[in-house]
């Protein structure tokens, strides 16, 4: 059978093909990680062109990211030749939404030119609003509201559809009059927010049935990839257009749901079969992506979740490495290591350019690019910016050079109204002049104009602030150590603030971009030596692209996948995050396990997982405990490995100043069964966090070490020599030469 034969069907295994060849009706595939379901839609859209059951503008895809988008393009003009006529609409929801809204913007009351507004003007025009509200923007934020109306719009609700309780959330009530407020703006300027697009397409749907008919009757087929991260407005968007002819297939994995922040819903994909009765479901068990010890390993995790649809995997390949589990002294040595591990691969061949490292939160990224520009590696962060180059760490760099360099005009110039000190661009303009009239550095400039009446009196007294600020501060640069001298700069420049009254996730990730950036001063002797080995990194951009390590985050990496993986910090309270142990409750811990199953499953041959033992915040050592998620890695699929090399001096210097997370574990609960409940999430959301630590420390399993035995003389880092009195699973209990009885965790002891 000639069609069999099809170019892009030869690879496929059968549930694939089924998935392929079921064109008619609705499909859902529900599959695990790297068992080929892009590869499954990307050869089904070749197919549907390939045989002429549409022609290309006849098909939507739709995609998590746009660089998947570009990849599936390619691929399917590789498996079908150049003979693609017209092009499919292949894209994001995000740029299928504006496309259609480009064509009917009218009905919507915008022109087709209509611009798309980017976080910052979407933000100063919010405050706009707020102002003229007479709120005080101190406290209603216009993040927080923004935040809300991004939520409003990731649910499918217009202005007139947010409810008294929903615009409760918001300035005693005047939420949903704002958002009214902001959308006729936005249509006033003849512009859309990020969210708009996904909402007015959505209104556009529902509000004209002739555009309605008319894209139903154009999208003959309709797939969707990483279907378990639509939200709301997508989801109903999708369903609208589908209804009619029902071709619909979208792909997708329960465990692989990261979104939920922004809205996105699992459920959907429970949705699915109730919304298309008599949809064909397939299940793809082969995994064709990863060595069994990998697969092993994620499996193991996510196995600690509730309320799974239940899948099964394998594979053909072969057993191939362990996964290794490498804990390691601290931050520093945790850089150091990864690139030790990559060079060395690399002699036997590797390419950088099938190497990631995956990290939780943006702000692991700089203690990586730091350590590849000191040993020269080449590397790219992907989606998201480089450390030094985001906003808030160029707001904070210019505080510090306006501080060290009183010459630094463009600095002066980026931070003169951030925050916000009511310096309209008529003052600022103003200190240009007389800058550029008498040859000054705008510093110069600003304080001698307060000698002037050039300014009104508000104006003159917000600058006089700043201008004596920045004296303050150098005069203190002369005698506090430069990191506390950032804090200090941050703190009384009212910049933390600004961050800490918006109270969104993003900004609570800035604000640690900013703990970050002071933790990474403590490694220059000066603030003069730190601000040049910042430029320098700054610099090293341009020249021919050469293979380079890839440093991203897990959510991030969604769908990609690597020969080599690194995994780094997988601490509690940086994985799972701070953020989801304060929140308490099984969703956002089972959110976090699904991100761990993601970062493993991104594997083909090997993945190294790393946790260390210390991390410095605020100059202070802070010792952490490995991530739950080391924990639940089934034994027989990893290889521990503990190299706190030099490292031991350094803790006996240190100990004393910090707190043993093991110390008294299980005090005051006793042994025995009450731990047990604190270990199965007994404690309440109001625990104090240490004591969440403890308990998820006691929650590993128990799995226990069985090279130790009671008797044994072991050494453990804080406590010493000491004998193993009791082993209860990877607990013991021993008796310590100085230290007396003591329960600490068998990881953290060896054989003395
Ligand atoms: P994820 O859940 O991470 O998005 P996925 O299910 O979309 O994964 P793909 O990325 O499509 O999986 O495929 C994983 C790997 O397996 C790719 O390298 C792909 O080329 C390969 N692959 C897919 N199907 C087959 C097959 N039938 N035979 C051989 N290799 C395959
Ligand atoms: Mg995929």
């Amino acid at each position: 059978n000639a069609l069999t034969d099809a170019p892009y069907l030869k690879s496929l295994n059968e549930p694939q093909r089924q998935a392929v060849l079921t064109t008619d009706g609705p499909v859902l595939v529900l599959a695990g990680a790297g068992t080929g379901k892009t590869a499954a839609l990307t050869a089904r859209l070749a197919h549907l062109i390939y045989t002429r059951k549409a022609w290309p503008s006849e098909i939507l895809a739709v995609t998590f990211t746009n660089k998947a988008a570009r990849e599936m393009r390619e691929r399917v003009g590789r498996l079908i030749g150049d003979a693609v006529e017209g092009m499919p609409w292949l894209g994001t929801f995000h740029s299928i939404g504006a496309k259609m809204l480009r064509r009917h913007a009218e009905l919507i009351g915008l022109q087709s030119n209509f611009t798309i507004l980017d976080t910052d003007d979407q933000l100063r025009l919010l405050k706009q609003l707020i102002t003229a509200a007479d709120l005080d923007e101190k406290r209603w934020p216009a993040r927080a509201l923004a935040g809300l109306i991004d939520e409003w719009k990731n649910k499918g609700l217009t202005p007139a559809d947010v409810d008294a309780g929903e615009s409760e959330r918001y300035a005693n009530g005047r939420g949903q009059e704002l958002y009214q407020q902001y959308q006729a703006r936005l249509l006033a300027v003849n512009a859309c927010d990020f969210g708009d697009l996904l909402l007015h397409a959505l209104t556009l749907l529902r509000k004209h049935r002739e555009v309605l008919e008319q894209y139903q009757q154009r999208f003959k087929y309709i797939m969707v990839d990483e279907y378990q991260d639509t939200n709301s407005v997508q989801y109903l968007w999708l369903r609208l257009l589908a209804q009619q002819r029902r071709n619909l297939c979208c792909v997708g994995d329960d465990d692989q749901s990261i979104y939920s922040w922004r809205g996105a819903q699992v459920e959907n994909i429970l949705r699915f079969e109730r919304d298309f009765p008599g949809a064909t479901v397939i299940r793809l068990e082969q995994n064709y992506r990863s060595t069994p010890h990998i697969l092993g390993a994620a499996g193991g995790v996510i196995a600690n979740n509730g309320g799974r649809l239940g899948k099964t995997l394998w594979t053909e390949l072969d057993a191939g490495e362990k996964v290794r589990v490498l804990g390691v002294w601290d931050g520093p040595e945790e850089a150091r290591r990864v690139g030790e591990e990559i060079e060395s691969q690399q002699r036997r061949g590797l390419s950088l350019d099938d190497v990631a490292i995956l990290v939780r939160a943006q702000h692991q990224t700089r203690e990586f690019e730091d350590r590849f520009i000191s040993i020269g590696m080449p590397y790219r962060i992907v989606g998201g910016f480089r450390f030094y180059e985001r906003a808030e760490i160029r707001d904070a760099l210019a505080y510090l050079r306006v501080v060290s360099q009183p010459a630094d005009d463009l600095a002066f110039e980026r931070i003169v109204n951030v925050p916000k000190r009511g310096l309209g661009d008529k003052a600022v303009q103003k200190v240009h002049q007389l800058a550029r009239a008498e040859g000054l550095p705008l510093t110069s400039a600003a304080a001698r104009i307060l000698d002037t009446d050039e300014l009104t009196p508000q104006a003159r007294r917000s600058l006089g602030n700043f201008v004596g600020d920045i004296a303050r501060w150098r005069q203190m640069g002369q005698t506090l150590p430069h990191p506390e001298l950032a804090r200090q700069i941050l703190d009384e420049s009212g910049y933390t603030a600004m961050l800490q009254n918006e109270k969104s996730a993003e900004a609570a990730g800035r604000l640690e971009n900013l703990s970050e950036l002071v933790r990474a001063m403590e490694e220059y002797e000066s603030l003069g030596a730190f601000l040049e080995h910042v430029s320098l990194v700054m610099e090293r951009e341009g020249g021919v692209r050469q293979p380079e390590v890839t440093i991203m985050t897990i959510h991030a990496a969604k769908g990609l996948e690597f020969d080599t993986v690194f995994l780094a910090g997988w601490e509690e309270g940086l994985f799972p995050s701070q953020r989801a142990l304060d929140e308490g409750g099984t969703a956002s811990l089972e959110e976090e396990r699904r991100l761990a199953y993601v970062a493993i499953t991104r594997a083909r041959q090997r993945a190294t997982i790393l946790h260390a033992a210390n991390r410095r915040i605020y100059g202070q050592w802070t010792s952490s405990l490995p991530s739950r998620f080391v924990g639940e890695l089934p034994p027989e699929h990893v290889e521990v490995e503990t190299t706190m090399s030099g490292g031991e001096s350094l803790w006996r210097a240190n100990w004393s100043e910090r707190a043993d997370p093991f110390a008294d574990v299980g005090r005051g609960t006793g042994r025995g069964p009450g731990w047990q409940r604190a270990a199965a999430g007994g404690f309440t959301r109001d625990a104090p966090r240490v004591v969440e630590a403890r308990a998820s420390a006691i929650s590993f399993g128990n799995k226990g070490r069985d090279d130790l035995s009671t008797g044994m003389r072991v050494f453990h880092q804080k406590f010493g020599y000491g004998t193993i009195d009791a082993i209860e699973g990877n607990k013991l209990e021993v008796e310590f030469e100085h230290a007396g009885r003591k329960r600490v965790m068998d990881s953290f002891v060896s054989i003395g």
